[in-house]
């Protein structure tokens, strides 16, 4: 039904949480915001909108005759509820971070600071290249360091998140393996079951089949299950390292040698970098190409803050398939090169990458230095430890007792015969509800 205004009327409103209201609207705690369903009402509205001039519609039957169901806010309420929710948005202003892959846990305010000098922010990507010789200039800074702390030959900047560089990635070993005339036949990328979800997603994407290794008890992928699975028709093996269980693959060379021997290629999910940086470079370990996520290893508030960037190294063998643009230096003066001959791969986004991120990422390396670099891999892996040993007597793990690297990984076997009995029994939530 439509009311006067021509604005639906909503059904009788159930009893809500909006009725706990207080005076002022104010909640202290912000904890206890109801829907904008539960808050809104039907007879009022932000904005005013005239009657529309009466037309003959042309929907026959499927006319609607009952209210759409919209809650109704005045301006004010609709722009307190949503500042509300903003608050909600966690940062370590307000708590820790408990997500180990992600070092949005600390966000240095330097790098926001950096982000926003006019050089960086206020440029646009169609802008002359004479007027950013700075931009470009960070860029290749930010693109030797990730090279050197990855022990890699060449990177792609312009990946615009983990899973982008994941497909960035997948399509230079696709454009390697095509350029060696094996397309037809090495078809199958490995991947083990504990693989974060992107990983086969992104070898299907580019035209693979996914053939699951299991990991072993200890929760990592043996050499031995890695060899048994390779073959003439395997393109690549998509290996995370330390896996997202929080655990160092032990294997990794014994397994990249096996992949390298049976002809295929070795991309790393380098989203957990921060375990690593300073103390191995993925380059010595026998990594092909991996991205490298610099929301999570370099800060820079992403998910609900921000967007990521996924730039992606590559070793010798597949350097030359790597994406345009790149920065090239031509008599002392940097240029970015967005068209090359050769084999590479073409482009992966319209422009050159994120470039607030870029600065964020070069902000926080410069302020740590190589040596707080490799502290704070140190401090993620000595947290994670410091959690699990604390939780020993109270969570189970899926692998036993094991160190972990910057993650630690809890099961529910704990909770075993506890939830029936502790939380969600009939007497308990009866009780609960008649205390109201
Ligand atoms: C976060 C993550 C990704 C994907 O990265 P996005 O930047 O979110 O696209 C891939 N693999 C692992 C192991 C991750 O933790």
């Amino acid at each position: 039904m439509m009311n006067n205004q021509g604005r639906p009327t909503a059904p009788e409103a159930a009893p809500s949480r909006a009725s706990k209201k207080t005076f002022t609207t104010n909640r202290a705690l912000q904890i206890e915001e109801g829907l904008i369903f539960e808050l809104g009402r039907a007879d009022v509205a932000g904005v005013d909108i005239g009657e529309p001039a009466p037309f003959d519609h042309r929907l026959g039957g499927l006319l609607r005759e009952e209210p759409i169901g919209l809650p109704g806010l005045s301006e004010p309420e609709a722009m307190r509820h949503y500042v509300r929710l903003s608050q909600k948005n966690h940062s370590i202003d307000a708590n820790m971070y408990p997500l180990g892959s992600c070092t949005m846990k600390h966000n240095p305010r330097i790098n926001e600071a950096m982000a926003r000098l006019p050089g960086f922010a206020d440029i646009h990507p169609l802008q002359p290249q004479s007027t950013v010789r700075g931009a470009l200039e960070l860029i290749d800074v930010l693109a030797h360091w990730l090279m050197e702390i990855t022990g890699t030959h060449a990177v792609a900047m312009s990946p615009k998140a983990g899973a982008h560089g994941e497909l960035c990635g997948m399509m230079a070993i696709r454009a390697a393996i095509d350029a060696r005339g094996e397309a037809a036949t090495r078809k199958i990328v490995l991947a083990p079951d504990s693989a974060h979800g992107t990983n086969p997603a992104t070898a299907a994407m580019t035209g693979f089949s996914v053939r699951s290794i299991a990991t072993g008890a200890d929760g990592v992928v043996s050499a031995q299950a890695a060899r048994a699975a390779l073959g003439p028709d395997v393109a690549a093996i998509m290996l995370t390292n330390p896996n997202t269980c929080g655990l160092f693959e032990r294997g990794i060379v014994e397994i990249a040698d096996a992949v390298h021997a049976a002809g295929a290629y070795f991309y790393c999910d380098g989203a957990n970098l921060n375990a690593l940086m300073g103390k191995t470079r993925p380059g010595d370990l026998g990594v092909d190409a991996m991205h490298i996520n610099l929301h999570k290893t370099f800060s820079t508030p992403h998910g609900g803050g921000g967007p990521g960037a996924g730039p992606v190294v590559f070793s010798e063998r597949l350097a030359p398939f790597a994406p345009v643009p790149f920065v090239a230096k031509d008599g002392g003066l940097l240029r970015l090169v967005e068209h090359a001959e050769g084999k590479n791969l073409g482009r992966m986004s319209a422009f050159h990458g994120q470039m607030g991120m870029f600065v964020r990422a070069l902000s926080f390396m410069m302020s740590h230095g190589g040596d707080g670099l490799k502290q704070a891999s140190e401090d993620a892996v000595l947290n994670a430890n410091y959690a699990r040993a604390g939780l020993a007597d109270v969570m189970t793990q899926p692998f036993g007792d094991r160190v972990c690297m910057h993650e630690v990984l809890f099961d529910d076997k704990w909770l075993e015969g506890r939830a029936s009995r502790r939380w969600i029994s009939p007497r308990r939530s009866s009780t609960r509800a008649s205390t109201r």
